[in-house]
Parts: structure tokens; C-alpha cells; sequence
């Protein structure tokens, strides 16, 4: 039987890409998404892909429905920690709201979603954590102390659960998107957008499918002795 991926986020933007890539390459996948209901039926009509509706900041809205998407689907082998916001300001103008979203949502929900599938996990002996973080919790950015703080956390933790879980065939693994043409980054005003780009040796922004094609590397059975690695897919932009 096909393993079932759930993907956090993945209506929409990287997710929508990661979610048909998955679907593409075999698995039974489900995915989240937060509130853009739109969006969501749109996306299930197109790729015949079931959603599930919860906020993934919120522990007790992931429990009922992670729930949810085990008793449609199966049991999940593959997490894809997808979704994610930006609330971005310097930190002399942040209120502390900005600050809880991105963590809430972005960090939070990353333990949230684990911890409610590790057991299963152990039990079967079998699991694939994969983590959306971002070149700006690699590097740092201007103005988003809030989401390289949860980027950069994804990473510490993303290392932790790898050794906790080798012995029990489960890996974790981030991947760390540069800047990708999704509706996140559509929002940045163009001059702001050009500026990024110049930094980018490629010249360009990332395609949300070139994300996709590193998640499901990570999710193949076969990708067993990768874990605890960043997989940094950025243009050139930052190299490390
Ligand atoms: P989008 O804004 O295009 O899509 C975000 C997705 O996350 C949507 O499906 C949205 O659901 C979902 N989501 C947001 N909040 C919640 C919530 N509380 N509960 C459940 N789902 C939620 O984002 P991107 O595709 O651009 O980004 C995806 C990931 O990649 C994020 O983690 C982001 O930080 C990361 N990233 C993106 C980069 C980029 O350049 N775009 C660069 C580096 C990292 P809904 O449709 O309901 O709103």
C-alpha cells in the first residue's frame, strides 16, 4: 500500500508544488491548510488531493486534526512541515503579536504536528520529518528577527529528533528554500523584489517545484541514511 504524507500548508505557494509532487511520485498525500478555503477546494478539484482544515498553531486543532486526516488516510509515514507566515518588521517596531504568530505558526506548529505522529512512527518503524525552513534562518534578514528565530529553531530541532529517531527508521531532515515565486514573495514590493534577486547568483527566484523535487528525494524509503541535514536549495545565495 501507498504510504500517506501529510503536507502542513500544502494548498497553496511550496506546499501546492510539494503536494502534487508527493501525489506525483506515489503516495496517498493529504494536505493542510489554514483558512483560504477557496483556495482549497480550487486545489482539490485540480489535483484530486484531499484537504483537511485546521490551524496548525493551535496543539489542540492539530491533535483533532491529524486525527482526522489518520482516520481518511492511514496512518502518516511522511511529514512535510510546510506552513508558515511572515509578519515582518525591525525589531524596534515589532509588537509582540508579531512576534507569537510567526512563532506560533511557524515554530510551534512544527512540534505540534511531530509530536503527535512520533509514536506511530516508533511503532512502524518508519517516518520521514521533513522541515520547511528558510535561507533567513540560515543567514539572518532585516526586519524578520521573528521568522529566522523560527527558522533557525526548525534547524536545532530538526537536528535533535534526527538522533532521537535513527534507531527507529526515522530521519528528519530540513529543507531551506531561498526566494521562491509564491504569493509570499509577490507580496514584497517589486524594487525590494529586484534587490533580492541581484543576490541571488542565479538571477533568479526559485520555481516552488524546485522545492518539491528536494522533499520528495528526503521522503523515498531509499533516502534512509540522510538525517539531521539541511538541504539548502537558494540559487547561491548563501552557501554553507
Ligand atoms: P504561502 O503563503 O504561499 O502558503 C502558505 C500555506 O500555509 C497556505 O496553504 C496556508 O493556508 C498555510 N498556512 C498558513 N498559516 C497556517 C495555519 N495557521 N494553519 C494551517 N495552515 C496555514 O507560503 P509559501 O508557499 O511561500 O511558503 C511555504 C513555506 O516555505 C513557509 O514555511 C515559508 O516560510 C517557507 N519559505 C518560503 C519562501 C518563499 O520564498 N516563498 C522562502 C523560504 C521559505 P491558507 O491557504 O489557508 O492560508
Amino acid at each position: 500500500m501507498a504510504r500517506v504524507a501529510l503536507v502542513t500548508g500544502g494548498t497553496r505557494g511550496i506546499g501546492h508544488a510539494i503536494s502534487v509532487a508527493l501525489k506525483d511520485a506515489g503516495y496517498t498525500v493529504g494536505a493542510n491548510y489554514g483558512g483560504n478555503d477557496e483556495a482549497a477546494k480550487k486545489f482539490e478539484q485540480e489535483t484530486g488531493i484531499k484537504t483537511f482544515k485546521f490551524n496548525v498553531a493551535d496543539a489542540a486543532s492539530v491533535k483533532a486534526g491529524i486525527e482526522q486526516v489518520e482516520s481518511t488516510l492511514g496512518p502518516i509515514d511522511i511529514l512535510v512541515n510546510n506552513a508558515g507566515i511572515t509578519r515582518d518588521s525591525t525589531l524596534h517596531k515589532m509588537k509582540p503579536e508579531q512576534w507569537d504568530e510567526v512563532i506560533s505558526t511557524n515554530l510551534n506548529s512544527v512540534f505540534y504536528c511531530t509530536s503527535y505522529l512520533i509514536n506511530g512512527m516508533r511503532e512502524r518503524g518508519f517516518g520521514r520529518i521533513i522541515n520547511i525552513a528558510s535561507v533567513n534562518g540560515q543567514k539572518g534578514q532585516m526586519g524578520q528577527a521573528n521568522y529566522a528565530a523560527a527558522k533557525a529553531g526548525i534547524i536545532g530541532f530538526t537536528k535533535s529528533l534526527a538522533q532521537e529517531g535513527a534507531r527507529k527508521g526515522i530521519t528528519a531532515n530540513v529543507v531551506a528554500p531561498g526566494y521562491i515565486d509564491t504569493e509570499m514573495v509577490q507580496q514584497v514590493p517589486e524594487e525590494v523584489r529586484e534587490k533580492i534577486i541581484a543576490q541571488i547568483p542565479i538571477n533568479r527566484l526559485g520555481e516552488p517545484e524546485e522545492i518539491a523535487r528536494c522533499v520528495t528525494f528526503l521522503a523515498d524509503d531509499k533516502a534512509g541514511f540522510i538525517t539531521g541535514a539541511t538541504l539548502s536549495a537558494n540559487g547561491g545565495q548563501y552557501m554553507i
